[in-house]
């Protein structure tokens, strides 16, 4: 079965801003945590390239781990069901620690992922996310450290993806299905 026709669409968010937003948004985080460690919890895949830009802003002793979780149902419709595919290595017990993710949609992911890393005793719990969607929110989501809103449409670009394809894009698109997807 062929997939629905796409392509590119618009830039919405060029190279250079989001290069100045996620200096801006390391440069915040290095004072609010000025004297600590943070655990900085990468949500794979799509928070790859975001995460790693966002790391080498941050002026602070600080650790990495990564997880990935799986929700999506239909190509760009969450199924409501978040699944863990990959838990952290390490120990978040007591730590500060700054969930990193790509984009916040309806909200279910990442509020599972709260509850989920709540439930195990961390010092503090803050989210940084690139791209919010507000429009679509079904339930509500703290975003402590925000990238960009943008509308309601599906975008590619900067780590994210569609079907895998896109993710190494240097800016945000929005992506046209000439049918539905
Ligand atoms: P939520 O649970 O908030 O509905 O969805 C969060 C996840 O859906 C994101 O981490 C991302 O993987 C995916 N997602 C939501 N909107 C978009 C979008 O516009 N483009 C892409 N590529 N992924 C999206």
């Amino acid at each position: 079965m062929s997939g629905p026709q796409i392509r590119l669409g618009e830039i919405l968010i060029p190279q250079d801003l989001i290069h100045r937003r996620v200096r801006q948004i390391g440069s915040q985080i290095t004072a609010d945590y000025c004297g600590k460690c943070p655990l900085f919890l990468c949500i794979l895949q799509g928070a790859a390239v975001f995460s790693a830009d966002l790391l080498r802003q941050v002026e602070l002793e600080l650790s990495i781990d990564f997880m990935a979780v799986s929700s999506y149902g239909t190509a760009t419709e969450t199924s409501g069901q978040v699944q863990l595919m990959k838990d952290v290595d390490s120990s978040v017990e007591g730590r500060h620690l700054i969930l990193v993710e790509d984009i916040v949609d309806t909200g279910l992911t990442l509020g599972y992922l709260l509850r989920n890393l709540q439930s195990r005793f961390p010092a503090s719990l803050r989210v940084c996310a690139l791209l919010s969607k507000p429009s679509r929110r079904r339930i509500g989501v703290p975003i402590d450290y925000l990238g960009f809103e943008i509308p309601d449409t599906f975008v590619v670009g900067y780590g994210l993806d569609y079907q895998q394809r896109f993710r190494n894009l240097p800016h945000i698109s929005s992506l046209i299905f000439n049918q539905a997807p």
